[in-house]
């Protein structure tokens, strides 16, 4: 069924007028309060499938994927049946349970760590394979990449990309750090290179190897907008490891995203550790991190670097974590139809935008995608300044006459989007009737 054309935001306007008095700029997360597109953010009341239904009743066909998770669509009957079924048996023991042994197997056997820790977001995951990283190295610099974001964590809010690109008065400008109230000393501890920049990271390590703990990056950038990693820069990142430097792949947005082994499968990586959100909590929060035992060891309690949580490995989210995997493994045509449905979005967006002469560069891999607005080769988009050059306004233009139309893309022009499993013919062709109207409608 395509979208009705959405016109009514009173619910919305209103919801955000009570929310904006009792929460900070009305949201609890910067990027869903729409400052950079402008106009109401849609307060969301629920989704099935591809769709998003607001608090005015309208429909949307959604491409945000809850930024990431909903992989399989939203409210999938095998999710919402096995969060059922946990739900019956309480919400949380704070003691061990059987779902978090059987969601630690099934990551470490899909993916090759030896060891995983649950937590419960992205953010945790990161700042705690940070904690690791130094604790078993004895070190206390990172090395994070300009554009990646990697959570809200004090030292990694440094050019990080994502919220703080799309959100100016969150961007201090300065090399570092990216957010107020992060004091200088911490930041003066994450070293920051380009994406992409082989030779600036040999000669980083070369010059301070012995200092550094750990190499954080996106092995694919979803946070600068879609931006894919050469095969000399994986070399590059590879070759920290032989300084006893950890590599840590941040697969928060991409594992189980790529494939079932996310990027480092898809790329051949080895990273040292690897962190995950998003998917693996199948809707519900949790974040992990994990690698080789070795490492992975040194956590508490089997090791010195401390770590907890009180909700952590809840049932709830264990079970949807579970329950999506198990999606995922049992439908092997998955991600190549994934692909595919992108790859044709891809194609033809680019036609539209070539056909409205609306100047677009297309960065996609798998189910993630941007809409670069500029004039650039397709694919050719390689670092965070090679994004920052892109068109905002065009782009803000753009996301409103898809929204009219019932299409709702990602409100950042420094965002992915990611499609799920219930996206269908029908969806691709009404993204592309809406996608090439509102091409049509933007001032040349
Ligand atoms: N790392 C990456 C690559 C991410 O994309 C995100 C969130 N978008 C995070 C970490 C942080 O995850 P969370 O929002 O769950 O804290």
């Amino acid at each position: 069924v395509p979208p009705v054309s959405p016109s009514r935001t009173a619910r919305s306007e209103t919801l955000f007028a009570r929310a904006r008095a009792v929460t900070p700029g009305g949201v609890n997360s910067p990027v869903r309060a729409f400052r950079s597109v402008g106009g109401t953010p849609r307060f969301i009341a629920e989704a099935h499938g591809a769709y998003l239904t607001d608090a005015d009743g309208q429909r949307y066909l959604d491409y945000i994927g809850s930024w990431g998770p909903m992989i399989l669509g939203h409210d999938h009957p095998a999710i919402r049946e096995a969060i059922g079924e946990a739900l019956a048996g309480g919400t949380s023991f704070g003691a061990p349970g059987e779902r978090e042994v059987q969601l630690a197997e099934t990551v470490t056997r899909l993916t090759g760590a030896e060891r995983v820790r649950f937590v419960n977001s992205g953010t945790e995951a990161t700042m705690s394979a940070l904690r690791l990283a130094r604790g078993y190295t004895g070190r206390d610099f990172i090395v994070k990449f300009r554009g990646n974001y990697h959570g809200h964590a004090d030292g990694l809010l440094v050019e990080a990309g994502s919220g703080l690109m799309t959100n100016a008065e969150g961007n201090l400008g300065a090399a570092a750090p990216s957010s107020a109230g992060v004091p200088a000393a911490y930041a003066a501890l994450t070293l920051v290179l380009d994406y992409n920049d082989p030779a600036a990271l040999d000669q980083l390590i070369q010059e301070r190897g012995p200092d550094i703990a750990a190499v954080i990056f996106e092995p694919v950038v979803g946070n600068a907008g879609v931006l894919l990693p050469t095969p000399d820069f994986l070399a590059a990142l590879h070759r920290v490891q032989a300084a006893g430097v950890l590599l840590i792949a941040d697969e928060v947005m991409t594992g189980f995203r790529l494939s079932l082994n996310g990027a480092t499968g898809l790329l051949s990586l080895n990273p040292d550790l690897r962190c995950w959100g998003k998917i693996i909590g199948g809707g519900l929060p949790v974040g992990a991190y994990g690698g080789r035992a070795e490492v992975m060891d040194f956590v508490s309690p089997q090791g010195p670097v401390y770590q907890a949580g009180t909700l952590s490995g809840n049932p709830l989210a264990m079970a949807a974590g579970l329950a999506t995997l198990r999606e995922l493994e049992a439908d092997p045509g998955l991600y190549r139809r994934l692909d595919a449905y992108t790859a044709e979005l891809a194609a033809g967006l680019s036609a539209a935008a070539a056909a409205a002469g609306v100047p677009l560069s297309i960065n996609r891999v798998g189910s993630m995608l941007t809409a670069f607005f500029q004039e650039a080769p397709h694919g050719s988009i390689q670092t965070y300044g090679d994004a920052a050059r892109s068109d905002t306004a065009a782009f803000a233009a753009w996301f409103q006459g898809l929204l009219a139309r019932g299409v709702y893309w990602a409100p950042s022009q420094f965002e992915s989007i990611f499609v799920s499993a219930a996206h269908g013919p029908d969806e691709l062709g009404a993204t592309l009737d809406a996608a090439t109207a509102a091409f049509g409608g933007m001032q040349p």
